[in-house]
């Protein structure tokens, strides 16, 4: 299913900040927020939604994996495109009460943060949803139930002669399912696994194998080499032999 003709001209207004830093409140909760000194930058984060999907599952792809820096790798992403939005949908009412957990502040405001816990979740259980739809078979029972990954959406009918249907989505996490769902239920899914590192990217060319000309040049070579050690291997048994 091709989403942009169920949401043509779709804008989503988002804020991204320049940096992101981790704080802990008084119940030892951390949450994801804005630097003190980082800069806001509003834009339409459904513009570019497959390459956001793709790097989403990246990211899950990484903390699954359970490196050590998951915090910067957190950071780095909302740098680059901001938080989730995990309340959004819900309508929930955000009050400008300093007293209050940064998930409770207004939205995309300086003062907004993530729980850093349940930020990373999403993008484990996007990424151990990609690894069922690859052919994997086991999903860690931890987020079996969350499977379905369904999602509030929002909509509004404008009254007048010509009312129109207005899909609202108040979030990026809304904007990253929908195109995911829509990319892994296409008939090319063109969401691949990089042959050389891993790396989850976004290619609608059937035949792409690497995420790129780095990997796939790596990647021969290691081939070539590894041929040329058999090959070597082989003379050497083929002269004992005479
Ligand atoms: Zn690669």
């Amino acid at each position: 299913m091709e989403l942009k003709t169920v949401f043509p001209n779709l804008t989503v207004m988002w804020s991204r900040w320049s940096e992101y830093t981790v704080v802990e409140d008084r119940g030892g909760a951390q949450y994801l927020v804005p630097s003190p000194n980082a800069v806001e930058l509003t834009y339409n984060c459904a513009e570019h939604p497959k390459t956001l999907v793709a790097e989403a599952l990246d990211l899950g792809r990484k903390l699954w994996m359970a490196g050590t820096d998951e915090t910067r790798l957190c950071a780095g992403f909302a740098a680059r495109n901001g938080l989730l939005g995990l309340e959004a949908e819900k309508g929930t009412c955000y009050a400008d009460d300093p007293e209050l957990p940064p998930f409770c502040r207004p939205l995309n405001t300086r003062d907004y943060g993530e729980d850093i816990n349940l930020f990373q979740e999403e993008f484990m259980i996007l990424y151990q949803h990609f690894q069922t739809t690859r052919g994997a078979i086991s999903v860690s029972p931890q987020y079996s139930r969350v499977m379905d990954l369904s999602r509030l959406l929002n909509y509004r009918l404008t009254c007048g002669r010509t009312p129109q249907l207005v899909w609202e989505m108040r979030s990026m996490l809304s904007v990253i399912r929908l195109f995911y769902a829509s990319m892994v239920t296409g008939d090319a899914v063109p969401l691949r696994v990089c042959k050389n590192c891993g790396k989850v990217y976004y290619n609608s060319h059937a035949k792409s194998e690497f995420c790129s000309a780095r990997c796939r040049n790596y990647y021969n070579v290691k081939a070539f080499r590894s041929k040329e050690k058999t090959d070597h291997y082989k003379q050497d048994e083929g002269g004992q032999g005479g």
